[in-house]
């Protein structure tokens, strides 16, 4: 049984949902490495490593970002020189040709598509399009509007999602042109994944990489856990806290980050499949997993759940650990969850 004391008596590592971590626990040879990456900070905090250790593997991580930055971006860009993999892919899928995938991502595009049948759908990387006609491809547009319905309802009618799909060995086409890959419901969680292994391979044992509010750790802060916050995406306080293990991640996902409004109503980033508009019901998910694509993407596919399908939606995908809080306020956990969390008091 932990002991439930205040957060001013721990030393305390903050998850705030709203994206921000700190280190409140530093100590002379801690480390951190900022970098700006996928459109958003990445904040790499190692704990009494060596500082020429770290120094090199911080070098290797940005080069490997900015190949991930090209290659798993979905939609036309003109700032960058030359397209990415994916740009690539969906260019293909959307002209009716194949085209050879690097094992890389194939995996990727293989586990979403995967998750997508688990969820029932909930969770769907093949929905791009959809993505793009909300407008969430570029979320600092200004003078946004919703699509029109009848927009929407005419791409969800032909059915975009990995059904679509046909691979022969690593080369992809699709049945439809419908489907555009999206993979910006596990990329945070794909790339914590290529980071811890970047970083034990460098020899680097206790460490926290926080991509946007998603973090996973490694070892432990100064021989102790990992202590990290949640908060309450409805109200300015904190609502819980963690003592998070070495190789888990905790994922959040929700509608307070990346939304447009338009009279007066919030629109959020993730879309249910089904409907083709914003999930309004949830109002944030946690999760926490060993592998951090799971992670990331039971976090969007329970926020699509809600309340009402999210026991059955946990058991599907193999989740223990999750923490929903629906718009009105009204909380759900799994009793993984609920034997670990420590209220804020
Ligand atoms: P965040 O980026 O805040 O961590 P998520 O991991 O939940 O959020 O990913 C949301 C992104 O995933 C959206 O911006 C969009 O690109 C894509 N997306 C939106 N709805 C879905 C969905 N139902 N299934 C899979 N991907 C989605
Ligand atoms: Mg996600």
């Amino acid at each position: 049984m932990q002991s439930k004391r205040s957060w001013a008596e721990h030393r305390l590592v903050f998850l705030l949902i709203a994206g921000l971590a700190a280190s409140c626990d530093s100590q002379p040879g801690d480390q951190t490495l900022q970098i700006i990456a996928f459109g958003t900070q990445v904040e790499l905090v190692t704990y009494g490593g060596d500082s020429e250790k770290v120094r090199k593997v911080g070098a290797v991580i940005e080069a490997r970002y900015a190949e991930v930055d090209r290659d798993w971006y979905p939609w036309d860009r003109e700032a960058f020189s030359g397209l990415g993999e994916l740009q690539r892919i969906n260019a293909a899928l959307a002209s009716g040709n194949s085209i050879d995938v690097s094992a890389e991502l194939a995996n990727l595009i293989h586990r979403a598509a995967q998750i997508e049948q688990l969820s029932q759908g909930k969770f769907n990387a093949g929905i791009g399009r959809l993505t793009k006609l909300w407008g969430f491809d570029d979320v600092w547009r200004e003078d946004w509007k919703p699509p029109l319905a009848d927009a929407v309802s005419e791409l969800i009618a032909a059915e975009p999602g990995s059904r679509h799909l046909l691979w022969h060995g690593n080369t992809l086409s699709s049945r439809s042109t419908v489907t555009q890959i999206d993979l910006g419901g596990i990329a945070k969680g794909a790339i914590l994944g290529l980071t811890v292994a970047i970083l034990r391979e460098g020899g680097i044992n206790d460490a926290i990489i926080n991509i946007g509010g998603d973090l996973t750790v490694l070892g432990t802060v100064h021989g102790r856990a990992a202590r990290i916050g949640i908060r309450s995406p409805l109200a300015s306080k904190m609502l819980a806290w963690l003592d998070v293990a070495d190789g888990e991640t905790v994922v959040t996902s929700g509608d307070y980050e990346r939304y447009f409004e338009f009279e007066g109503r919030r629109y959020q980033h993730i879309l249910d499949p089904e409907t083709g508009f914003p999930v309004r019901h949830t109002a944030s998910v946690t999760v926490v997993h060993t592998d951090p694509i799971l992670a990331d993407a039971a976090a969007t596919a329970l926020v699509v759940a809600g309340i009402d399908n999210f026991d059955q939606t946990c058991a599907a995908l193999g989740i223990q650990q999750a923490i929903l809080i629906d718009s009105t306020g009204e909380l759900r956990l799994t009793a993984g969850m609920a034997s670990r969390v420590n209220w804020d008091r």
